[in-house]
């Protein structure tokens, strides 16, 4: 037996197959709008063509390209298409493709400096660069997480931690000095908070919900009056997430109001940015994030609006000290010399996991690229399109404007006059949006605003134009027709 045949695969092979892989990203990029945005793929379909357990012999890397083009690429909804424009749209984009590629033939574990000194210091300078783009002072210190729900999450287990006599740490959660910990969301606050909550042992029984007033996000008065309640009742109000850009209607909530009643009583103020937090790269949008300054915590997604491939979501603290003590533990197995002389940062002291991708690289990559001309102009065309088709949808007679458009979202609905029943027009726009979903052309989704169907559209993809959402806009207005007059 050569040395060889246990292996890897000849590097000659790695070769080929690379650079005719390249080209068919390439070509998929060119070609994408061919492509069914939303998979056309029924449940089970993908799977029963697929073999039940994994090869006993060796395969080639063509056998497996073609399966891949055969049976993966029918199952997947196309994000990286300009016609995406569900939930929140995302890119991966060319910097960040190559980045990726970079990232796996590296494939380094970024948990301690020593581990790779690299990945841990362009952390600390694509964190400090965005911060700066941000406009964020010098005290805020960023890391980087898989997503903005274990962002956010690190954020309640950090408040926590701060909380005097609490010491969950230690102590766990159920010790007779703990108390009943408090933790304030909007009605509109995204899923991850309470997720987060539960988690931790909070429990969702402790996750007060306070309302929204009207468009201008939280109900100050309700929180406080909540917060003294709470205090009244003997509990510890600890944590408060404000929003900027919530996932149904990208409203903002008030946070210097907020930040008021988070120092008044004490609380960790969290804000989630993580879609519209990138607005605050835009010059002419930075009047939305005020009162972050004072904050404690900071969430933004480079992989929702930044054009930064999944995954890898921005958390930015004050407090860094108070996040490394909820999260350290230093195992004999661990140490190192340069850790015990406090010369470097190891990030596994910051989060829940131990091994870390080397995400910067691509934050690196996509933030040279693009520089901040760039992002800016790309960010401020977003936001140009969102307000273009509101106009168009304002314009016509068949179509309303649901939600404000703060930033590249869309909140809109099918209304024709004569209309008037909600449940009718709950069906009329749910019976819109699968039809134009089930025409391959553009995929949206919705939500409830107030009770009522909504439909979304989220511009956030680098190769969406005003062609684009001309063409979503005109299929959306025929579907509508081609339903009336049937
Ligand atoms: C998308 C989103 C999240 C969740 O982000 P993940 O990175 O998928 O965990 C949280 N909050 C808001 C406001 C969002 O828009």
């Amino acid at each position: 037996m050569t040395d060889n045949e246990l292996g890897d695969l000849p590097l000659d092979d790695f070769r080929k197959a690379g650079h005719e892989l390249v080209d068919w990203i390439a070509d998929y990029l060119e070609n994408i709008e061919q492509y069914p945005v939303l998979s056309r793929s029924q449940p089970g379909e993908i799977r029963e063509q697929l073999p039940t357990s994994a090869p006993v012999q060796p395969e080639s890397l063509d056998s497996m390209m073609a399966d891949f083009q055969n049976i993966i690429m029918p199952g997947i909804t196309h994000w990286n298409h300009p016609h995406f424009y569900a939930y929140f749209s995302n890119t991966g984009s060319v910097p960040g493709i190559l980045a990726e590629m970079l990232i796996a033939a590296l494939n380094v574990n970024g948990m301690l400096w020593r581990t790779s000194p690299a990945a841990t210091e362009l952390e600390e300078v694509t964190m400090a660069w965005l911060r700066q783009l941000l406009g964020l002072a010098a005290d805020w210190d960023g890391i980087i997480m898989d997503g903005a729900s274990m962002s956010s999450m690190v954020a309640i287990a950090a408040a926590r931690e701060a909380v005097e006599g609490v010491d969950v740490r230690v102590k766990g959660m159920t010790h007779a000095a703990m108390p009943q910990l408090r933790l304030y969301v909007s009605e509109q606050t995204h899923s991850s908070l309470e997720k987060g909550a539960m988690v931790l042992g909070i429990g969702q029984e402790n996750v007060v919900t306070i309302p929204v007033d009207g468009e201008n996000g939280m109900d100050v008065g309700a929180l406080q009056t909540a917060v003294l309640q709470d205090i009244a009742a003997g509990k510890r109000p600890f944590f408060i997430c404000a929003t900027i850009g919530t996932t149904s209607a990208t409203g903002v909530d008030p946070v210097p109001a907020i930040a008021d009643i988070a120092q008044q009583h004490n609380l960790w103020l969290h804000v989630d940015g993580a879609y519209g937090g990138m607005a605050a790269i835009v010059p002419e949008k930075q009047h939305l994030f005020a009162g972050v300054d004072r904050a404690d915590s900071l969430v933004v997604n480079p992989h929702k609006w930044l054009f930064t491939p999944l995954d890898l979501s921005a958390f930015y603290t004050r407090h860094p000290a108070v996040v490394r003590r909820a999260f350290s533990l230093l195992p004999e197995y661990l140490r190192s010399a340069e850790t015990d002389a406090k010369a470097v940062r190891d990030y596994m002291d910051y989060g829940v996991q131990l091994g870390r991708r080397f995400r910067s690289l691509k934050l690196w990559f996509v933030l040279r690229a693009y520089g901040q001309e760039g992002l800016i102009a790309r960010l401020r065309d977003h936001m140009r399109l969102a307000q273009l088709f509101g106009e168009w949808v304002e314009e016509s007679s068949d179509f309303e404007q649901m939600a404000p458009i703060v930033f590249s979202t869309v909140c809109f609905r099918a209304h024709p006059q004569g209309i008037v029943d909600e449940t009718m027009l709950h069906k009329l726009n749910e019976d819109l949006l699968n039809a134009v979903n089930k025409s391959g052309q553009i995929f949206i989704s919705h939500t409830k605003l107030n009770g009522r169907y909504t439909l979304r559209l989220a511009i956030g993809n680098i190769r969406t134009t005003e062609r684009h959402i001309a063409q979503a806009w005109a299929l959306l207005q025929e579907t509508l027709r081609h339903r009336q007059t049937n």
